[in-house]
């Protein structure tokens, strides 16, 4: 038994210092201390011994393994470091390549464009109301004049949730949340810019769009107030050079009501396929608050009047960057979207 003892670690030994990689070092771990391996089907065999030879016998078997066990260890540490050694050596950082270049986004052209506007209104004093993108019947239409059965709700076609909530078709519902949520007849100088949301879709309307809406209330607020405040915004924004024009137009909510124009800044005015070869391009509409609205919102007309006025961003932005087709703002094309 010894003596097979013996040679079974002299093979051991044999095969350990030929290992030369991890793969055959874990093969020769299971062949010699693996639990069907060698050194342990000899303590199996150790039954047929006599009693004072078991202890003798077994001390030797624990000696080998632990032998084994050690040549095992250390042989097995110095492949690790040896296979560190070569990764460290192969995957060594080149710090002379050229970086990856990293994309860097921008805003989106229409926040482009609608920053350019809230900067200009507020450097005329107006400060920036919210309201929801659902809205109330009541705040969409009713109380602004636009009663239900009004044929100019048609104009604008919503997106209904039930009966008394829709999609909000324009920002004008903020004017009233405004009003309502103000001192009756005290100061009213704001822009409301938000999305909005009609059933159109063509090369000029989207479903979902922006408008600036923009609310003056005070006292002797007169219709020079709006002409002074939209020619000043529009030379800001187009140039000192763009001609402005004021047409007769209506909306329920104002009295009297204007489109505003601007002449055509393709052709400048001598007419081209853009403007209809009319030399103009509508870019808002505006007016007086009408009396009823502010009456409807507990301000008393006799004492204060108003102006409002409403814009598409989108509109303003194809004109700014010669856009033709609206919705090439929403497609995420960035061939396009790179040329801002
Ligand atoms: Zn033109």
């Amino acid at each position: 038994m010894e003596q097979e003892l013996q040679s079974l670690k002299q093979l051991a030994l044999l095969e350990l210092s030929q290992a030369d990689n991890m793969d055959a070092l874990n093969e020769l771990r299971v062949k010699y201390l693996g639990k069907k391996g060698s050194l342990t089907s000899a303590l199996k065999g150790m039954g047929a011994l006599s009693a004072e030879e078991r202890p003798r016998i077994g001390q030797i078997v624990n000696d080998i393994r632990s032998e084994l066990e050690n040549i095992i260890q250390t042989k097995s540490e110095g492949f690790k470091q040896a296979d560190l050694e070569r990764k460290l050596a192969s995957e060594k950082i080149d710090v002379t390549l050229p970086g990856r270049k990293v994309n860097v986004g921008h805003q989106h052209p229409l926040t482009v464009t609608l920053v350019r506007i809230k900067e200009i209104f507020m450097r005329m004093g107006f400060a920036i109301a919210e309201g929801p993108e659902v809205e109330q019947d009541y705040y969409n239409f009713e109380a602004l004049n636009l009663p239900k059965d009004h044929p100019a709700r048609d104009m604008q076609d919503s997106f209904y949730i039930t009966e008394e909530f829709l999609m909000r078709t324009h920002t004008s519902p903020v004017q009233v949340r405004t009003m309502q949520a103000a001192v009756p007849n005290q100061p009213i100088r704001i822009i409301a810019p938000g999305k909005v949301y009609r059933r159109d879709y063509d090369a000029t309307h989207s479903p979902m769009f922006h408008q600036v809406e923009g609310l003056v209330i005070d006292k002797n607020i007169s219709f020079a107030d709006l002409k002074g405040t939209l020619e000043l915004f529009i030379h800001e924004i187009f140039g000192k050079d763009v001609g402005v024009r004021f047409r007769p137009s209506f909306f329920p909510f104002t009295e009297p009501s204007a489109e505003v124009d601007i002449s055509c800044v393709m052709c400048s005015g001598g007419g081209c396929r853009v403007c209809s070869g009319t030399g103009w391009l509508e870019i808002l509409g505006a007016g007086m608050v009408h009396p009823r609205v502010l009456e409807m919102s507990k301000f008393d007309p006799e004492q204060v009047s108003g102006f409002a006025f409403g814009m598409g961003v989108e509109r303003i932005a194809m004109l700014l960057y010669g856009i033709d087709d609206l919705r090439l703002f929403y497609e995420n094309d960035l061939r396009f979207l790179k040329q801002f």
